[in-house]
């Protein structure tokens, strides 16, 4: 088989297979369910150079391969860890493209959903509103607005119900700051994250062409994404997809919020002592070195004691979550969050504060089937809760 022309077929021969990335510490989470090596850095490599080599028959390499790279949740922990900077999420990427004939069944029944609804449920269109019946008066004049600063929202807070609190929290703070913000949910599509972890770049530049093209209509010169995933696919994957800058800023609700507080449109003064830990979402931290704007966030709130969990920032465990692992192995999903709540539980804290709707439904799902205490909210949902008349 022949994968010389591949971008990063030289990287295939960087690898010193050291295994730094199967077994260091907070290495692959994936590997720790599975104990497979093919799910790790080291492992999709040296499938993919035995295939090069034809050392592997290509239909076993290529199956083998398949289930490497959708059993990985796209954490970025191998890259972190690589001892000779392998760019291995790009590698995997990359690889993608060569299984294109022969992913997992769910995976291709994501993709008719989003071919035919432009949303990860297949749900219609015009309830991609729905998450805002809680502050439908507000929502109602705000949407389609033109305005300078505006709000991404993304298929998982708009449609998946428990998630939609973060939103309404942002936007009721907006309110009270006496902020307007432009929602756009009749023509938002998906980010295109999903076609892009299963391969498939020129579907997610059509998704990309569409949501910039309804962003720059609306006059929009500010942007703000709570969702990890879409936050990683505007800031890192448009500009490539598209070939230019963006027409417009991107920046997390947190960055938002904090400027806000720090500009004294909101007042926090509940001051109700409690105790939380950050999880850092991988596509946030390790995609895009966003760290310090959550602890400062957390650090201006009264009462709240930020307790950070063993492996935290770059070395964070992934929630499972990530990668379409939820949407084809529900399981091994299940079984790494159950993981990261173990490092919660040594910190005794009451609640797991969130940047990523994926995240807080994945973490909440667990903390429920596990019985624990802790609870799992979004970040904008504890500075409502904080704030002065909320
Ligand atoms: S991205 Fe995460 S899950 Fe995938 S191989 Fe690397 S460490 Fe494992
Ligand atoms: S850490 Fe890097 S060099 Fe070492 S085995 Fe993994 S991919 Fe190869």
């Amino acid at each position: 088989m022949n994968l010389k022309s591949l971008q990063y077929y030289d990287e295939l021969y960087i690898c010193a297979y050291c295994a730094y990335c199967v077994n260091n510490q907070a290495s692959c989470p994936t590997y720790h369910s599975v104990l497979h090596e093919i799910v790790t850095g080291r492992g999709k490599i040296i499938t993919a150079r035995n295939l090069a080599e034809g050392l592997l028959d290509s239909e076993e390499g290529l199956d083998a391969l398949r289930d490497g790279l959708f059993q990985c949740t796209f954490c970025g922990a191998c890259e972190e860890n690589c001892i000779v900077d392998i760019p291995l999420t790009k590698v995997y990427s990359e690889l993608k493209t060569l299984v294109q004939d022969r992913l997992p069944k769910d995976t291709y029944k994501l993709f008719e959903k989003l071919d035919k609804e432009h949303n990860i449920y297949g749900l219609d269109q015009e309830d991609r509103e729905s998450w805002s019946f809680e502050i439908e008066e507000q929502y109602n004049e705000w949407v389609n607005l033109s305005h300078e600063t505006g709000f991404f929202l993304g298929c998982v807070y708009s449609y998946s119900g428990r998630a939609e609190r973060g939103p309404v929290a942002v936007l009721k703070l907006a309110k009270m700051a006496n902020e307007k913000i432009s929602v756009f949910s009749p023509s938002e599509y998906c980010c295109g994250n999903p076609f892009l972890l299963g391969g498939q770049k020129d579907k997610a530049k059509e998704f990309a062409e569409h949501n910039v093209s309804e962003i720059d209509k609306l006059g929009i010169k500010n942007l703000i994404i709570s969702c990890a995933g879409c936050y990683r696919v505007f800031t890192i994957e448009y500009p490539q997809l598209l070939g230019k800058e963006l027409p417009f800023k991107v920046i997390s609700h947190m960055e938002y919020l904090l400027s806000l507080i720090q500009e004294k449109k909101l007042i926090v003064s509940n001051d109700s002592p409690l105790k939380v830990t950050y999880k850092d979402p991988c596509e946030l931290g390790r995609h895009c070195g966003v760290y310090d704007v959550a602890r400062d966030l957390l650090a201006i709130l009264p009462g709240v004691d930020n307790r950070e969990m063993s492996s935290h920032k770059e070395k964070a465990l992934c929630c499972g979550s990530g990668g379409l692992i939820k949407t084809n192995h529900p399981t091994i999903a299940n079984e790494i969050a159950v993981r990261l709540i173990s490092q919660m539980e040594e910190q005794n804290v009451d609640l797991c504060v969130n940047a990523c709707p994926s995240c807080l439904l994945n973490i909440d799902e667990n903390l429920r089937l596990e019985a624990s205490k802790i609870k799992s909210l979004d970040i904008a949902e504890l500075v409502l809760n904080r704030t002065k008349d909320s």
